[in-house]
């Protein structure tokens, strides 16, 4: 390797989906710049983060799309589906609503993208434990009778936060490349 231009390999959209507040964008900010916001708003969404990963030594460019708080409003496009090959479906495992709402959003994605996407089922708010109101084995049932991968994740203790985005872009790497 010297200064010659290093081509990419890869390029993968992965959608973040889920109701409102369940820490998508905080997902997205601990992955992608190790930050996290306590009281965040809807408008620290970006449009979408480009992130770099190296799997078998092919670099990987994952652009992963966060909604800017749409979602409140049942008003995600068919843009923001548009072309996506993964996405992390997340709920809040101390918001049985949150989790209620899957099947919404998954009916969503498949309406508006290739059926083929890759998902995986994201609980989030796992360090919430004295107020938890889904079971991991729930999240995993789910998971398993929708073909989706599963984990539970925190983004305020980071816990699972890298595995979630990589088990998928490994997926999505193996089936596609
Ligand atoms: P979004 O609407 O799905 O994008 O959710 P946000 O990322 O804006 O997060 C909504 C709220 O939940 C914010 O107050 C976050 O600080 C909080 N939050 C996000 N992730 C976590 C987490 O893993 N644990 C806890 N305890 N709070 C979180
Ligand atoms: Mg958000």
């Amino acid at each position: 390797y010297g200064e010659e231009e290093h081509s990419q390999d890869y390029l993968f959209k992965i959608v973040l989906i889920g109701d409102s507040a369940v820490g998508k964008s905080n997902l997205l900010a601990r992955f992608a710049r190790d930050e996290f916001y306590p009281n965040s708003k809807s408008t620290i969404g970006v449009e979408f983060q480009a992130q770099k990963i190296f799997i078998d030594g092919k670099e990987i460019k994952v652009q992963i799309w966060d909604t800017a708080g749409q979602e409140r409003f049942r008003a995600v496009t068919s843009a923001y589906y548009r072309g996506a090959v993964g996405a992390l479906v997340v709920y809040d495992i101390s918001r049985r609503q949150t989790y209620d709402s899957i099947g919404r959003w998954l009916s969503e994605l498949h309406t508006h993208s290739d059926m083929n996407v890759i998902t995986i089922l994201v609980g989030n708010k796992s360090d919430l434990h004295d107020t938890r109101e889904v079971g991991i084995d729930e999240g995993k049932s789910l998971a398993e009778a929708e073909g989706m991968f599963f984990m539970e994740t925190s983004a305020l203790n980071s816990s699972n936060v890298s595995s979630a985005f990589e088990t998928i872009v490994k997926e999505i790497y193996n089936i596609l490349a």
